[in-house]
């Protein structure tokens, strides 16, 4: 996908999909960037500050479903953000050691998992408008 048509789809998304994680009191940035083969897309966390920064590869998306699809899973890292703040305790602490693998699987999961359950919050409200 160009960078264009995906500054453009972000654009109209980014809010809606942030409301609907109540992050209205976060200042996150989201750009285009090329990033290393596959990683469709990557977040930055500073908790204490409330900021974040999206960064998304247009080049590894394909289509407009992708596209939200990725913005979504970074946002939802936004909205996991103790789970972020809690690595970098632990990485300052411990000079990064103790920040692992299994510390990013458990956070990728954590934020599958919110991910579910948008998708079920979704097929309901689509329920209640038929
Ligand atoms: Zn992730």
């Amino acid at each position: 996908m160009n960078a264009d048509d995906a500054h453009a789809i972000i654009r109209a998304n980014v809010d809606r999909l942030r409301d609907q994680l109540r992050l209205w009191d976060w200042h996150i940035d989201v750009r285009c960037k090329r990033l290393n083969e596959g990683t469709a897309g990557q977040c930055q966390v500073q908790a204490p500050y409330l900021r974040a920064s999206i960064e998304i590869d247009n080049e590894q998306v394909s289509d407009e479903r992708e596209l939200l699809h990725v913005l979504r899973h970074e946002l939802v890292h936004v909205f996991c953000w103790p789970f972020h703040a809690y690595g970098e305790h632990v990485a300052e602490m411990t000079e990064g050691d103790s920040v692992d693998s299994a510390w990013t699987f458990y956070l990728e999961r954590m934020v599958w998992s919110v991910e579910k359950l948008l998708d079920a919050a979704e097929k309901k409200v689509g329920k209640a408008d038929v």
